[in-house]
């Protein structure tokens, strides 16, 4: 089947006490049991819900994977495949991922002697660098937020391969419509859910995606075991929200070319970081790995005073100033004072964020009126 009909029907069964088609929200926290031991496969809420467990199929399917696991947010689904580490453990990262996951790294996970070295991803030789015979996980976000570097997952997993290391991709820029990583060699996909799955900005949500059963057997004992599992509302706005995944992520990837391109041109506008520009470095690869390049980029004003910046951050009317992405609304945002803050500043210069960074999340509106609105703005 193609994606547009696997992301419609996927994990969708009509209720079998009901006939309902859409799967209810079974807002429960216990199922009666016929007797000691035997149920109808659910007995605790957090163990299993089937609400959950429709969303989690629908997850697998969509990622062409085999069992997926959805949690409580985005980095509480980061933070379970961080347990299957154990102190010694080293961890492989990229440089300017995410900085929640950063900080969950660096703040949370260092104390309990993770060791984690931070390397620019898009050149494989700098993980191969850095492999030791501890190296247990290496951890790539491609497209990257926000500068938007492109990792070559199929060589980063072949390097993994060898050091007997999980590779683990946040897939939440590109979404399981534009790529797949599962199918480039990666052990477990994550995406918060929040962003292009849920699509309308109104739950907060993780996913994990994997082939391996003894892999899924051991994140599913941490889901169950530490408990950030999601409530059935949230699973089925997730399951709403992936039904129209695919039409949403069309018009994100035209509106995202037709304001890339006229930023380009703009004459105050500086760099612009879009990975379907053919000068982009990782053009190339981004072209054979996605389906698409999506509605995210990020620019740089040629007056680069943090204060002009705040200014066309504070001008524009239809993009809403506001963390997140991936929703039907185009969204503005500050790095450096807002999702990026966690990073500390040295590090975020070292890694080409500079403090007039200003990163869109291009909705699925008119394109002409998102320029029309940036460009009143901009001025
Ligand atoms: C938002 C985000 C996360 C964290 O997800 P939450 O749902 O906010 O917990 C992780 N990775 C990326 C790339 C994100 O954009």
């Amino acid at each position: 089947m193609k994606p547009a009909t696997i992301i419609i029907h996927a994990g969708v069964e009509p209720d079998p006490g009901t006939g309902a088609i859409m799967t209810p929200i079974y807002q429960t926290s216990t199922f009666v049991q016929e007797a000691p031991g035997k149920n109808k496969g659910f007995e605790y809420a957090r163990s299993q819900n089937p609400t959950r467990q429709a969303l989690e199929t629908a997850l697998a399917a969509i990622e062409g994977g085999r069992f997926g696991l959805a949690f409580s947010s985005g980095v509480a689904a980061t933070d379970a495949v961080m347990k299957l580490l154990a102190p010694g453990d080293e961890v492989i990262a990229a440089a300017d991922m995410y900085g929640g996951t950063y900080r969950l790294f660096t703040k949370i996970f260092e104390k309990y002697g993770i060791r984690f070295h931070f390397v620019d991803t898009t050149r494989p030789e700098e993980i191969t660098r850095v492999c030791s015979p501890n190296t247990r996980l290496v951890w790539l976000e491609t497209p990257t937020n926000p500068l938007m570097n492109i990792s070559d997952i199929a060589a980063v997993a072949a390097i993994s391969k060898k050091t007997g290391a999980l590779l683990c991709v946040d897939n939440t820029f590109a979404s399981p419509y534009l790529q797949n990583p599962l199918q480039l060699g990666a052990d477990i996909v994550l995406h918060s859910s929040t962003k292009y799955l849920g699509g309308h900005s109104d739950v907060i949500q993780g996913a994990l995606v994997m082939n391996n059963p003894d892999l899924r057997e051991q994140l599913y004992f941490i889901q169950k075991s530490c408990g950030a599992v999601p409530g059935p509302m949230d699973c089925f706005l997730v399951l709403r929200g992936i039904k129209t995944l695919h039409l949403r992520m069309e018009r994100h990837c035209e509106n995202g070319h037709k304001l890339a391109h006229w930023l380009r041109q703009h004459p105050k506008v500086g760099k612009v970081y879009w990975c379907g520009f053919e000068d982009h470095p990782g053009y190339a690869v981004a072209s054979r790995q996605m389906r698409g390049f999506g509605g995210m980029m990020s620019f740089e004003l040629k007056d680069d005073s943090v204060e002009t910046a705040k200014r066309v951050l504070s001008s524009t009317r239809l993009f809403a100033l506001a963390e997140s992405l991936g929703g039907v609304e185009s969204l503005i945002n500050h790095p450096a004072t807002m999702t990026h803050a966690s990073i500390p500043r040295e590090e975020r210069i070292k890694n080409g964020l500079s403090d007039s960074l200003i990163r869109l999340s291009v909705g699925v509106e008119d394109a002409d009126d998102l320029i029309a609105d940036l460009s009143a703005a901009i001025g």
